[in-house]
């Protein structure tokens, strides 16, 4: 295949550029890069595999891909997203924009409130661990001050409440609650 394969002909002689179609100098092969960020088709094609497309003595297998239903389809996908970018002002999506913002404030609130539960401790000359830490400890086992106070706050506390839920539920995910923390 030569430079002609990264232009497809239109019926009225115009040629028009593969976008999609990339070439790497270090595999020496070609990938398609929309399948390969969109695809979701198991019946995946060389371009968009690890090794890539070097049938270059059979240039029309990358027409047979161009019309493939699952090609078009990620091509429309990628070219959804580039709109969604330029018209967001370069963020990918909105949506998961204000997702993250959105946790970035529940976490603030969270820490916050870690903060002065640790501050109350410290000015009281308290300790904060127990004999065995843990959200999971149930009657009278000492946990210790820090997650005892925690406990009780998030009686009334809507955001302690979720945070400890959370921490209680998916043990090993960031709660920032543990004793290594
Ligand atoms: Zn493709």
């Amino acid at each position: 295949m030569n430079r002609n394969g990264f232009k497809k002909k239109l019926g009225d002689c115009r040629e028009v550029t593969r976008s999609w179609l990339v070439y790497s100098p270090l595999r020496k092969s070609a990938f398609c890069l929309c399948c390969i960020l969109f695809s979701r088709s198991e019946d995946h094609s060389s371009l968009e595999q690890e090794g890539g497309f070097t049938q270059w003595k059979a240039p029309e297998r990358i027409t047979v891909h161009e019309n493939a239903k699952n090609h078009r389809g990620s091509f429309a996908q990628w070219k959804e997203m580039e709109l969604n970018f330029i018209k967001n002002k370069g963020v990918i999506d909105a949506r998961i924009l204000s997702q993250i913002e959105a946790e970035k404030l529940d976490w603030g609130e969270f820490l916050t409130r870690i903060f002065h539960c640790i501050k109350f401790l410290a000015t009281q000359n308290l300790v904060l661990r127990g004999l065995r830490e843990s959200l999971h400890m149930l009657g009278d086992s000492n946990v210790g001050n820090f997650l005892d106070l925690l406990k009780l706050i998030a009686v009334f506390d809507p955001v302690l409440k979720e945070h400890l839920k959370n921490a209680e539920s998916h043990p090993g995910s960031t709660s920032y609650i543990s004793l290594n923390i």
